[in-house]
């Protein structure tokens, strides 16, 4: 595989503690496969408990080196960071095609949406700052402080192996603070080769480690470890909760970043081509798998059968196939779970009266593609309404009113993101305003860039990613009350 790569050495099997390479496992190693064919791309360590409790004992050792820095030194080393993500672009895309699937035109996508983290961050490590008050007493000052939080720990899924490391990396660094980073099983290429540019870039040793391992056997030490005063994690709500609870033992911070179930209202007043366009980029990228992906759209009944027929036909022409063939717009799914819950999502459906009008089973390449599928007559109660599908089937569901369908959308415990489609503006305000989530696209189906706060409400996370507000999370306040001052 390192004959794909135009800078081989990006390939890393080894984990990465304070500045080494770890190429031994104490619990010995694991094999990450391409699931778009099947075959095994290489083999990581498997660290045990010790050796991640090393890496957080690396990552306290940086930290008083890397939190005096100032904010512009630290600004210099994330911005080459940057610079030589943006270098790689092409074989960073390539490790996330190989070992997630994306079509290679996407997995370039999200490198850029990784980079561009890590430049914004640089940009805000100089712009941290505190505040003075007047005290109640005319004597004194209430003078507050923004430090870095100390040793945080990174949790992240395979869905995008290199955003969503980039996303709590870069303000962490920022920051000032320290981290461990364990990228998901299914996708630790990525994660080592970003580990391997931060080092080219000059990010001190100990101050970004990434360790490998099974999730069950290391999790407890990440989120147990006293030392660790922070974690960030992206993922299930179910896996989220866990943690949340592990966590609690020693009170760390938390930021959580969890599941999704996103409406999609599409309103009778709508450019039905703008919300045929916005629907597939929001429901069919990365085949389905985003926490923010459309999972439930509800078409208003005036244009619902034009918009059914519109759909089905777009997506029913989208090539399907390995991420490396040009032109393909819809990869394989992640592994036989994934498949076996979009299955019967639509088994569900169909048993209840959905009507299939796109795809709907298997794709004839077989392995872990599956047709990009579009349901039409769905309700309410169905299994690909209530939970997140995660793979690319669109459960499309009438509704008559606004009143009714804002009321559709919010019968749900997550709450990350919402999409609405409407040429009606005091129709937006007022639906903009009784959605229950934490990030809406009016018009658009593409809602993501670092400018931009992402998060969620309700069961579907803790805290808020990107922007200016992201920073916060890997900060402390410290008041001092000055007599005399
Ligand atoms: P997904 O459904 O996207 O795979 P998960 O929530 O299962 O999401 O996984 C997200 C991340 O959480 C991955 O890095 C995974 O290894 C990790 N993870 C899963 N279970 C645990 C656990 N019990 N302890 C620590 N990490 C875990």
């Amino acid at each position: 595989i390192t004959t794909l790569l135009d800078d081989p050495t990006l390939l890393r099997r080894a984990a990465y503690v304070g500045g080494a390479w770890v190429a031994d496992g104490a619990s010995g190693a694991f094999a990450i496969t391409n699931p778009a064919t099947g075959a095994t791309i290489a083999h990581v360590p498997r660290l045990d408990r010790e050796q991640v409790a090393g890496a957080i004992a690396a990552a306290d050792q940086a930290l008083p080196g890397w939190r005096a820095l100032s904010g512009k030194q630290r600004a210099v080393i994330l911005r080459r960071w940057f610079d030589l993500v943006t270098e790689h672009t092409e074989d960073l895309a390539r490790l996330v095609t190989l070992e997630e699937g994306k079509p290679l035109a996407e997995a370039r996508g999200e490198i850029t949406y990784a980079a561009s983290f890590i430049e914004w961050f640089a940009e805000e490590a100089k712009r941290v700052r505190g505040d003075v008050f007047g005290a109640p007493q005319p004597s004194a000052r209430v003078i507050v402080l923004k430090e870095p939080v100390g040793v945080c720990v990174a949790i992240t899924p395979w869905n995008f192996p290199a955003a969503m490391i980039t996303r709590k990396a870069a303000p962490a660094l920022a920051a000032g603070c320290t981290m461990v980073v364990k990228p998901a099983e299914q996708t630790p290429l990525t994660a080592l080769a970003l580990a391997e540019l931060a080092a080219r870039a000059g990010v001190p040793a100990g101050v970004l480690n990434v360790v490998v391992g099974q999730a069950r056997e290391i999790g407890p030490e990440l989120t147990g470890n006293p030392a660790v005063r922070k974690l960030s994690f992206t993922g299930s709500t179910e896996v989220g909760r866990v943690l949340l609870e592990q966590a609690a033992a020693t009170v760390k911070k938390v930021s959580m970043e969890l599941g999704g179930n996103a409406p999609v209202l599409v309103f009778d007043d709508a450019d039905l081509d703008a919300a045929v366009d916005g629907v597939i980029a929001a429901k069919y990228r990365n085949t389905g798998q985003a926490c923010v992906s459309a999972n439930r759209v509800y078409v208003q009944s005036g244009i619902y059968e034009r918009f059914a027929a519109e759909l089905a036909r777009r997506v029913g022409q989208m090539p399907v196939g390995d991420g490396f063939a040009p032109g393909v717009m819809q990869g394989p799914l992640i592994d036989t779970n994934a498949v076996a819950k979009v299955e019967e999502h639509v088994r569900d459906a169909t048993g209840h009266g959905a009507r299939v009008v796109a795809g709907g089973g298997r794709h004839e390449l077989g392995g872990l593609f599956f047709q990009p599928t579009v349901l039409a007559d769905v309700t309410s109660d169905m299994l690909v309404t209530r939970e997140e599908t995660f793979g690319p089937i669109t459960p499309l569901i009438r509704f008559d009113d606004e009143a009714e369908a804002v009321r559709l959308a919010n019968a749900t415990e997550f709450g990350l993101a919402a999409y609405l489609w409407s040429r009606d503006a005091a129709r937006v305000w007022r639906v903009a305003a009784a959605l229950e989530t934490g990030m809406l696209g009016i018009n658009t189906g593409a809602i993501s860039h670092e400018i931009a706060p992402f998060g969620g409400v309700k069961q579907s996370g803790i805290g808020r990613e990107g922007s200016v507000y992201g920073i916060d999370e890997y900060l402390e306040l410290k008041y001092l009350a000055w007599e005399g001052a």
